[in-house]
């Protein structure tokens, strides 16, 4: 019943993305690019030969309708994002669009008509790599994308706007400005993301997919700078030493003493600096460093924790600052926000991997998703996690359509229950 016509339609579309947006090694798929565009253009494709409606709205993503029985109800949603990071894998974000479409694939061979409409939603620009900024689609879609975030954020690899690339993609960065909304939260009943795991817990315990309990909320720092005094390396005593590295050095182990200190407490967090550099071009082997950049990200499932640590950060900061005669500038912050998975959406898909007989551990996303945005608008959330080898963000993520299917299994299931 569930490996029926759209499970061979499911592959064939992964196996024919995949080649479309090839870029050695892996693919790549830019956030209001060439690569995100096939995608989104593959997953219409798909809906009309299901006969569904489709809808674009200000930002360009794309939804797929199959009617329901009482269109007034609030709707049913399902979806992930089509973009890649540069250099990625097949199956980052589109294995959930083409579940949902899989989904819908299989209740319109089935002759079902829902209760209330269900929605496939391509969601546009998920990953920061492209632009620095989180859940740009789906943030856009609710409303709650700020403004500035048009003019002041640009893609890495064309340094033009978000705002421009949105025009040039025939979207309406106009309506982003004007806060206009285009999903309202209290017209969907649900909102469930299927993704593949992108840590190693699938693999290790041999199970093919997981039930999503939370998503880690994060707060991440592109700037962050320490001025100090570029001087002679063997002429300046240590109590004259303005130095930005050893600073920057002393912010990193505060940092790490923070994260020591707060996971023995118990607290959910996980803190890296992901870049830490002089300018090669300015400091030498015989100078004391002047300026240090690096990036910050900590990530917790609890909100509270995560303020917490913006707030001790800052003291930090000032403290190591005002000891070093130098300045510890943490500069801008994104924030995307710490999210649960809805307890009774979780209980129908126990209660359907009961039903089915398989097993799906539960577990937390360390990882991001578009869902947390649903969720952070009030909308019950689910999430199933599809086991995949080798991680994510890079060439070798792999998941097999076996594992696809089975997941698929369950997000049916538990579909029926909603719908009927
Ligand atoms: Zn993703």
């Amino acid at each position: 019943m569930a490996d029926g016509p759209e499970l061979a339609r499911a592959d064939g579309l992964l196996t024919e993305l995949r080649g479309r947006t090839a870029d050695p090694p892996g693919v790549s798929r830019a956030s209001y690019g060439e690569g995100e565009q096939i995608a989104h253009d593959m997953a219409r494709a798909w809906a009309e030969e299901l006969g569904l409606e489709i809808a674009r709205d200000f930002a360009g993503n794309l939804y797929m309708t199959l009617p329901g029985r009482e269109r007034a109800r609030p709707r049913l949603m399902m979806g992930s994002h089509m973009d890649a990071v540069p250099h990625g894998g097949n199956y980052d974000g589109a294995a959930g669009v083409v579940a949902g479409l899989s989904a819908l694939h299989r209740m319109r061979r089935l002759g079902v008509t829902p209760r209330m409409d269900v929605t496939v939603m391509a969601i546009r620009a998920e990953e920061v790599s492209w632009f620095p900024a989180p859940y740009i689609g789906s943030r856009a879609a609710f409303g709650i994308l700020p403004a500035e975030v048009l003019d002041t954020v640009v893609r890495f690899d064309t340094g033009r706007t978000l705002g421009a690339h949105l025009a040039e993609g025939g979207h309406d960065p106009e309506a982003i400005r004007a806060g206009r909304r285009y999903l309202d939260p209290a017209g969907i009943g649900a909102y469930v993301e299927v993704h593949i795991e992108q840590g190693p817990h699938l693999v290790k315990s041999g199970q093919r997919c997981a039930i999503v309990t939370r998503i880690r909320g994060n707060y991440r720092y592109k700037h962050c700078r320490v001025l100090g005094e570029y001087a002679h390396a063997g002429a300046v005593p240590r109590a004259d030493r303005r130095d930005a590295l050893l600073a920057a050095v002393e912010f990193a182990s505060g940092l790490d003493g923070m994260w020591a200190r707060r996971e023995a407490a118990g607290e959910d967090l996980v803190c890296t600096v992901g870049q830490f550099y002089t300018d090669p071009a300015v400091h030498t082997i015989t100078k004391i460093p002047g300026e240090v950049r690096f990036t910050m990200d900590f990530r917790s499932y609890d909100e509270a924790v995560l303020a917490d640590c913006h707030a001790e950060l800052e003291r930090l900061a000032e403290r190591i600052a005002r000891a070093r005669a130098v300045s510890v500038e943490l500069g801008e912050h994104t924030h995307a926000p710490a999210a649960a998975m809805d307890d009774g959406l979780i209980a129908g898909l126990r209660r359907a991997a009961q039903r089915l007989g398989i097993e799906a551990p539960e577990m937390a996303s360390g990882a991001g998703h578009d869902c947390a945005v649903f969720a952070s608008q009030g909308v019950p959330c689910a999430m199933l996690f599809i086991r995949n080898y080798h991680s994510s963000h890079n060439p070798k993520e792999e998941m097999t359509i076996d594992d696809f299917a089975e997941t698929a299994r369950l997000l049916y299931a538990m579909l029926d229950e909603l719908v009927a």
